[in-house]
């Protein structure tokens, strides 16, 4: 329930921002956690910092004009949400699928907020990205996209102004592109500008698998609060790309078994553990399909469209895209016995599913703190850029494993101070909404 304080804000929300239901859910879901906070620091209400936080800095909207090998000329929209820069430089990915629209680059950028906020690293939220589907274009095309993308992009961004990066449908391909395209027009080498880089022009060692990694050692920290561990456990992990497979790396290290994984055609079921070096090298190498995986691997089973979440698992990681666990497959989750569930991706989980979890007692680690890795690790790269140094992989790994420890720790002290004990979702609102909100009214009405 919102704060009655607080409801005519979401109204407002709504009002200003029609049809747009992924921002209206994204925004809904901080701002319900924040009524507390309001009574205990009354001067947050005062400078009307919720209504200034649920409101982007700027937003941006361009036409992208590319032409296909055979010549034919295809119109994209492009997209950045530059949300809010009290902490640092906007800083968020950019998407590239056909179902992106404002709705969901605000969403996304709203959450990044909150999420780089908890990272404690000097940057501040923002997002982007287009409609265009890299699904089966060639990399011609795809460097086609990227340039046209890039020669409105570039006068919007700068390393001290707003630093994009990867999601879905952008990894090191297409940021190689995009950064290629910035440096020809500005005739800048600004390393600082994009992250995720590859690693022989300025990228950084971890980066690739952060988020993954991140979100399992969140996972380890919310579990070793309860008295268990990874170790043993039994693992569904939704999707097959950047995220899920490090989410898959990582498991594996730590002792669990990740029996299933996914993508928007269909679910792979492997009890005998995932067998990642051929994963990686059909989604990594080759592009392919989890279904190509299943007709590799003998004792694989494969359904098109099937429901991975009604696989038995000790924890499950949502890792592929918003609402993608709904309150059934939250139901399901807790029949077959789930323990933990932990955000990857972006909102994966439904209200209504988190709600059903935190019935169930399931643990529930939501993905503003669990999959924070990533963008921490960009803030990593950013550093190492500004100062010419590149640390180990060792190194990198260290850091973003005390980073998780420090955001679990974070949240969950949050949670407890404000009579949430437990609560993962209400500690990672209140906890970055407190240091977004303080350095807004230090800075004053802007
Ligand atoms: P990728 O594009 O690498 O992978 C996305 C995966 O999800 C693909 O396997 C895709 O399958 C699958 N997928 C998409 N829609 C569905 C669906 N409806 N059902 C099942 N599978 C689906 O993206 P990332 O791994 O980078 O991102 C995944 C999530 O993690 C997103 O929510 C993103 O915002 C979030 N995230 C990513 C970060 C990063 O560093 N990359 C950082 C923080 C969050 P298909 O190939 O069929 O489309």
């Amino acid at each position: 329930m919102l704060d009655e304080k607080i409801a005519p804000s979401y109204e407002e929300v709504i009002r200003r921002n029609p049809g747009e239901v992924e921002f209206h859910q994204a925004a809904r879901e901080v701002l319900v956690s924040l009524g507390p906070v309001l009574a205990k620091h009354p001067e947050l209400a005062e400078h009307k910092v919720i209504e200034r936080i649920c409101e982007p800095e700027r937003q941006i909207i361009f036409r992208v004009p590319w032409q296909d090998d055979s010549g034919e000329v295809h119109i994209n929209r492009g997209f950045r949400v530059e949300f809010n820069s009290a902490l640092g430089p906007y800083k968020g990915g950019l998407r590239f699928h056909p179902s992106v629209y404002l709705g969901i680059v605000k969403f996304l950028g709203f959450e990044q907020i909150f999420k780089n906020a908890l990272t404690s690293m000097p940057i501040g939220g923002g997002k982007g990205g287009s409609d265009f589907d890299p699904k089966n274009r060639s990399d011609d095309e795809v460097m086609r996209f990227c340039q046209s993308f890039m020669t409105e992009l570039y006068r919007h961004i700068g390393e001290y102004t707003d630093v994009p990066a990867g999601d879905i449908g952008v990894g090191t391909r297409e940021i190689g592109y995009l950064f290629g395209q910035y440096k020809r027009i500005t005739n800048r080498y600004e390393s600082g500008v994009l992250t995720g880089k590859g690693l022989e022009w300025g990228g950084a060692l971890v980066r690739t698998e952060a988020t993954g990694y991140g979100a399992v050692f969140f996972a380890e920290e919310m579990l070793k609060v309860r008295g268990q561990s990874l170790d043993g456990a039994t693992c569904v992990v939704s999707g097959s790309g950047n995220v899920a497979i490090y989410a898959i790396e990582k498991i594996r290290a730590l002792g669990g078994r990740v029996v299933s994984c996914s993508d928007s055609d269909g679910v792979v079921h492997d009890p005998a553990g995932i067998d990642l070096e051929l994963l990686k090298r059909i989604k990594e190498v080759e592009r392919g399909r989890v279904k190509d995986y299943a007709e590799q691997r003998g004792g694989a089973t494969y359904r098109d469209g099937g429901d991975i979440w009604r696989i038995p698992c000790d924890v499950a990681f949502p890792c592929a895209t918003q609402n993608e666990l709904t309150a059934k497959n939250a139901a399901a989750l807790v029949e077959g016995g789930c323990q933990a569930v932990v955000e990857g991706a972006n909102m994966p989980t439904t209200p209504e599913a988190v709600d059903v979890l935190t019935e169930a007692k399931v643990a529930f680690g939501p993905g503003k703190a669990a999959n924070a890795g990533g963008v921490a690790t960009s803030a990593l790269e950013m550093q190492q850029n500004a100062s010419r140094d590149r640390w180990t992989f060792s190194h990198t790994e260290k850091r973003l494993s005390e980073i998780m420890t420090d955001i679990h720790d974070l949240c969950h002290r949050t949670a407890a101070e404000y009579g949430r004990e437990g609560d993962y979702v209400a500690g990672a609102n209140i906890a970055g909404f407190l240091r977004v909100g303080e350095a807004m009214v230090a800075q004053g009405l802007i």
